[in-house]
């Protein structure tokens, strides 16, 4: 048995933040591999497709500083299960970011969860950042929908990527009422 630890990290990341992305580098500290799982989550109706969300995912890796890092870093799509993606990738921890008070509850009870279907796979849980505590992806989107400034919350990938997003929506509207 190989003695490598490895982690998953899963998320929706509609799109990857500054956030999401802290929470990889920290996490490359404590597992020898990590493996980020993009969930599928249709029932969240995701602003960028499954294939879109995992190649911001990868770009943001690519960009990542420190190649050693980056070099322990996969990303996959998985419409599993999450205990079930991470006991196929081998890992034994699952690595969440905690963001102040609004994370705990859901997080907490998932954990629980997860621990009563696998005991051997461990919930790490990661602070948030100061810096980064009050991204989330849901407002981000919300924020840019309404033509506000994200620069400071996504990667200039992304909000590239964002901004062409909402201005093709807002082409598609505008033909929609002619
Ligand atoms: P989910 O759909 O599971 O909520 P997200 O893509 O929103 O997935 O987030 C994935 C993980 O990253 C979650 O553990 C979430 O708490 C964490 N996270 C999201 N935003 C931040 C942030 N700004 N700082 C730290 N962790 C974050």
């Amino acid at each position: 048995m190989s003695s490598a630890r490895i982690g998953v990290y899963p998320g929706t990341f509609d799109p990857i933040t500054n956030g999401h992305t802290d929470i990889i580098l920290r996490a490359t500290k404590i597992v020898d591999r990590l493996v980020i799982g993009v969930a599928r989550n249709i029932g969240k109706g995701p602003l960028f497709s499954t294939d879109e969300r995992v190649e911001m995912v990868r770009e943001e890796i690519a960009h990542l500083a420190g190649t050693e890092a980056r070099q322990r870093v996969e990303v996959k799509a998985y419409d599993i299960l999450t205990m079930h993606f991470a006991v196929e990738e081998g890992a034994t921890v699952i690595v969440r970011g905690l963001r102040a008070v609004s994370d705990f509850e859901y997080e907490f009870q998932m954990a629980g969860m997860n621990n009563r279907l696998n005991a051997n796979v461990e919930t790490v849980f990661l602070m948030a950042n100061d810096k980064y505590q009050f991204i989330a992806s849901r407002f981000v989107k919300e924020i840019a929908q309404l033509g506000g400034d994200v620069s400071h919350f996504v990667s200039p990938r992304v909000l590239r990527r964002i901004t062409a997003r909402f201005a093709s929506n807002g082409k598609k509207k505008v033909a929609a009422k002619r």
